[in-house]
């Protein structure tokens, strides 16, 4: 094989797809460079092509009650403001790779779903639960890194209280049709390195002793973190979007 060609184009076609096996005219994939893991004292570095929503520096990406995100900022990590609200992204984005740290509080009070109760709700919707659930019981779709009373997690991967948590999570957006449900809504989830949903189909948008049917909504929406009164932090949240290959 000559050195500047790389493959071949007496091959077959791929079926399905527009390109022969080791097709020499493929392009090549993009070149990024990769993250760095996370510490207990820092936050890892985000991959080159992530959109950074938040880098513990200021709250100019969110918005929230009144046009404006009224939750701390400290020490390269925001906690939230009991009683100000939810807050969530300027930016609108669908299919993803979506990671998020947070912490519950060092000092544990309450129980159930007033321990380190937060959420973070894709596209303002689909709820994954944050819950400080070490050594302490819950319903079990209502547990942390639940879908919201819809699937448990498929382990309970929780780290102490007071310590950096990670979601890394693969979202694939529900398609409409007009009103009709194209494709449910999906995800992958994985818990400090631990897979606990595995390209979960969602039933719908996230609620509370009920079960809501879908409502068709833009392919792109906004992130939003829930206070739900408790001292819960978070740091180094970005975002991927995700293409089909060759796009
Ligand atoms: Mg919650």
């Amino acid at each position: 094989m000559a050195k500047d060609k790389l493959g071949y184009d007496d091959t077959p076609i791929i079926p399905g797809q527009n390109f022969k096996v080791h097709d020499s005219k493929r392009p090549q994939a993009r070149v990024i460079t990769p993250g760095t893991a996370s510490t207990e004292e820092q936050a890892g570095e985000p991959p080159s092509d992530a959109v950074v929503l938040f880098d513990g520096t200021d709250l100019s990406s969110w918005t929230g009650r009144d046009d404006k995100a009224q939750w701390k900022v400290e020490n390269d990590y925001m906690e939230v403001n009991p009683g100000t609200g939810d807050i969530q992204t300027k930016k609108k984005f669908g299919d993803c790779q979506l990671h998020v740290e947070w912490q519950s509080p060092h000092e544990v009070s309450g129980d159930s779903q007033g321990r380190g109760n937060s959420g973070v709700f894709l596209m303002g919707r689909y709820e994954i639960q944050v819950l400080d659930c070490y050594d302490n019981p819950t319903y079990a779709d209502g547990a942390t890194a639940g879908i919201y009373g819809q699937w448990p997690p498929l382990v309970n991967a929780c780290r102490r209280p007071g310590q950096w948590q990670t979601y890394d999570i693969v979202w694939k957006v529900p398609r409409f049709r007009g009103k009709k449900v194209l494709c449910p809504a999906r995800l992958t989830l994985i818990h400090n390195g631990v897979v606990v949903h595995h390209d979960k189909e969602l039933i719908g948008p996230t609620t509370h002793r009920q079960v809501l049917p879908y409502e068709a909504h833009p392919e792109e929406g906004p992130l939003s973190l829930q206070d739900h009164g408790d001292l819960v932090r978070y740091r180094n949240i970005w975002y991927r979007s995700l293409r089909d290959y060759d796009e």
